[in-house]
């Protein structure tokens, strides 16, 4: 590990360096940029992680973010670290997987120091993560272009790791967005594994998933929104001052303190072009038309119906619809 930068503040030290992860064949280095924000009395160790996916590029923003408000008002206490951005080559050619072969690193946690490229690299962010001791994690992510920040927490991982869980559902509420569970419990305990978040829930660190909106170009709303999710944590860990903000929900007064369950049902069974007909954040009833499959000469092919009651996430990127496609996201209540 090489330092590059060091701030000193009279409680605080900021510390940017890196972690090597693979020497090239050109003999140059791939490295993760490690950010390290401490103060100097003891505390919670909260990490956040960025751009896993190498075209989700807003938590890198995010994370920039939230150090420079902690080179203005230092940690009171603990630590705040970060790996801004998990996948540098993906995030070159703009790809969600690891660029130099198709493996999605958010599949390959907690990694294996023996094993593929993917798994090499998750196994160095996991063993730094680990080897603080960490209170909470908060991985960044984005998601289709018109989509609504949500918090996303992964499925009941058993008895055993119910402290957890609790906490991680604290947290989330902490965030002041949708909360989200994509399945109530892990009907396969590989899936969880695999992604960091889960992995860090299998070793009892409450892990959350932040989906900011969209991917590929940082949109400042979202990045606006994230900081202050993040920074409303730090309040409630006593880790900064909270003086100045106060947690602005931007979800409907019936959703606050719920788990939402994740859907992308109904799918379309029509070719065609969709016309959407609900908005991201938007409440929707049951039976309430969602979206029209029109074909190539206008005639209605399909509406899409609201299965429940719920609010809309997001909708797709494209207006091709094609069987099986998802085509509206949605929390169900
Ligand atoms: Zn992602």
């Amino acid at each position: 590990m090489n330092a590059l930068t060091h701030y000193k503040l009279a409680n605080q030290q900021i510390r940017y360096s890196f972690i090597n992860v693979l020497t090239g064949s050109d003999l140059s280095s791939r490295r993760l940029a490690l950010m390290a924000a401490k103060s100097k009395n003891d505390g919670p160790g909260v990490w956040l992680t960025g751009c896993v996916h190498g075209e989700e590029v807003g938590g890198i923003a995010i994370v920039q973010e939230i150090f420079k408000k902690l080179k203005k008002e230092p940690l009171l206490q603990g630590a705040v670290y970060a790996f801004p951005l998990m996948n540098p080559m993906g995030f070159e050619i703009v790809s969600r997987s690891i660029g130099v072969s198709s493996d999605d690193l958010n599949r390959t946690f907690p990694g294996n120091p023996k094993g593929s490229l993917a798994e090499r690299i998750a196994d160095k962010v996991f063993t730094t993560i680990m080897g603080t001791n960490p209170a909470l994690v908060l991985d960044l992510h984005n998601d289709w272009t018109q989509s609504i920040p949500y918090t996303l927490i992964d499925p009941y991982p058993g008895a055993e790791h119910k402290e957890a869980y609790e906490k991680v559902k604290e947290y989330a509420e902490q965030t002041g967005f949708v909360v989200i569970n994509e399945q109530e419990e892990a009907d396969d305990r590989d899936d969880l594994k695999r992604t960091l978040s889960g992995s860090l829930l299998l070793k009892n660190v409450p892990a959350i998933t932040l989906e900011l909106g969209e991917a590929y170009v940082v949109n400042e709303q979202n990045v606006e929104e994230g900081v202050k999710a993040i920074w409303n944590i730090l309040m409630r860990l006593g880790m900064v001052n909270p003086s100045e903000q106060t947690m602005d929900y931007s979800i409907p007064a019936e959703l606050r303190g719920k788990i939402l369950h994740y859907s992308h049902q109904p799918v379309s069974s029509a070719s065609g072009i969709i016309r959407f007909k609900v908005k991201p954040g938007q409440l929707v009833k049951k039976e309430q038309p969602i979206a029209k499959i029109y074909n190539v000469f206008g005639k209605l092919e399909q509406t899409l119906v609201a299965d429940r009651d719920g609010i809309v996430l997001g909708h797709a990127d494209s207006s091709v619809a094609l069987p099986g496609e998802p085509i509206v996201s949605f929390g169900f209540i």
